[in-house]
């Protein structure tokens, strides 16, 4: 047991207009009393109205990306105090699919939680490694790297959730071992400790990401230090994304 409050977080990436927000009712009356936290990362077009329809709920909303300045001329871009004003609470950064369809390096993801910071959000920092950075048997000191290159000095449990997403595991239906799991997690857990030290490191989420669905999510969350999933597609509907909270919430 520890005293990290478990967290089920949705991504839906660009799916999603006004009509989806209908699956809020149904989550929001179905787990009113969790003890999990609960959030979903809309696309940026619907973080205001969530927020709005959330409101006084179990249920927060984040973004899935800033950018690392305030304001200026980035067309296309959002920033943190933007995400903030508009009712995000969180912020995802350096999701793989970032990483890979927008070159981010771990230096951007950096600074962007500089920005998620001074912007008051909670960065959920994504990591992972690729299958054939796992098939070199590279994935711990890819994963390393990306801590070190990617978080500030400044983390804490309150301003820092890490989500370790292998590649290969996102949209695939494609799931670690939870022996691999749980190496990764504890591995991450000790990285964070020589970083920022014992107290900072026992009290950071860490959640898993990667093809989490009803059937799978109670013998993931079973491994020591998994604090929680972040979850893409089975997100996207109250049913799915609530059989993952029930599993969370009897772990
Ligand atoms: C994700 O994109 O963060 C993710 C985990 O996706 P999926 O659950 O669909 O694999």
């Amino acid at each position: 047991m520890t005293d990290r409050r478990s967290l089920a977080a949705g991504n839906w990436k660009m799916n999603g207009t006004a009509a989806a927000l209908s699956e809020l009712d149904a989550l929001i009356a179905a787990h009113g009393d969790t003890r999990s936290e609960l959030l979903l990362c809309p696309p940026h077009t619907l973080v205001e109205r969530m927020a709005r329809a959330a409101d006084g709920s179990a249920l927060g909303v984040g973004g899935q990306d800033c950018h690392w300045e305030e304001t200026g001329a980035h067309t296309g871009d959002v920033s943190a105090a933007m995400l903030k004003d508009a009712g995000a609470t969180h912020v995802i950064l350096g999701h793989s699919e970032r990483r890979a369809d927008h070159a981010e390096t771990d230096r951007m993801v950096r600074d962007k939680c500089d920005a998620a910071w001074a912007a008051g959000l909670t960065a959920i920092v994504c990591v992972g490694e690729t299958l054939a950075e796992r098939e070199s048997s590279n994935t711990l000191q890819i994963i390393r790297g990306q801590i070190a290159g990617s978080l500030p000095d400044q983390a804490t449990g309150h301003n820092l959730v890490i989500a370790y997403e292998p590649v290969w595991a996102i949209g695939t239906g494609k799931v670690p071992t939870t022996d691999e799991i749980g190496e990764v997690h504890s591995d991450i857990r000790s990285t964070l400790e020589r970083r920022f030290g014992a107290g900072v490191a026992k009290s950071v989420r860490i959640l898993y990401g990667g093809s989490v669905k009803p059937d799978n999510a109670s013998e993931i969350f079973a491994v020591e230090n998994v604090d929680g999933a972040l979850v893409g597609g089975a997100s996207l509907k109250a049913a799915d994304f609530g059989g993952i909270v029930r599993a969370l919430d009897g772990a």
